[in-house]
This record gives structure tokens, sequence and C-alpha cells, in this order.
């Protein structure tokens, strides 16, 4: 698996549900949850839809991430990337999704 959520942080709003294209996240009293773990292939589409941080994105050895976890959270217009390193150490990159795709 390579995701987990944090049923503390979920508020229910679905949006992971919805992101899903293998459809494995279902909600249960309130809260997400994954339903079959070992179907996920780490796509981070729930993830990318996850306003608060519930969704945990496991950065393994084989893609440098050395244990490390990944989470997002939103803010307004702006998206925090949130990574938190095995040791407890965080590194934060944030972008303002308003101004993200201009070019
Ligand atoms: S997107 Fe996040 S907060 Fe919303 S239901 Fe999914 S895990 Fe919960
Ligand atoms: S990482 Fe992709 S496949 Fe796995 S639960 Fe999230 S959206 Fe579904």
């Amino acid at each position: 698996m390579s995701i987990r959520i944090n049923q503390t942080s979920c508020v229910g709003c679905k949006r992971c549900i919805e992101a899903c294209p293998g459809n494995l996240i279902k909600l249960k009293d309130g809260k997400a949850e994954i339903k079959r773990e070992k179907d996920c292939w780490g796509c981070t589409s729930c993830l990318k839809e996850c306003a608060t941080g519930a969704i945990e994105f496991f950065l393994g050895a084989d893609i440098g991430g050395k244990g490390s976890i990944l989470s997002t959270k939103q803010q307004g217009d702006l998206r925090h990337w949130i990574v938190t390193a095995v040791d407890g150490s965080i590194k934060t990159i944030t972008i303002n999704t308003k101004e993200s795709n201009k070019y």
C-alpha cells in the first residue's frame, strides 16, 4: 500500500472517493477508508484532492523518499505539500494554485 488515511484529520468531503480511478476508497461512519489496500497503485490522485492532510503517501526508498511521508493541505488559494522525514523533520513546499497554471 502506498497511502494511508488518518481518520482523525478526515472531514468526509468525499473528494478522494471521486478522484480515485480504481474506486478503492469508501466512506464509513463519515470518514474515508481504503476498501482494498493491496489494489492501490499509488497514483496520488486522492492525495492531491485532500485539503486536510488526512491522506499520507509513503515515499519509499525505491523513489528516493527514504521512508518519508507526503501529505497536502489547502489554505485558501495555497496548497501546501508537506514531507515528513523518518526523523520527524518537516519540509513544506507551498504553491499558489491560482497562479500555478499561468504561463
Ligand atoms: S479528501 Fe481527505 S478529508 Fe476528504 S474524505 Fe478524503 S481523506 Fe477525508
Ligand atoms: S493512490 Fe490512486 S489508486 Fe491509490 S487510493 Fe489514491 S487515488 Fe486510488
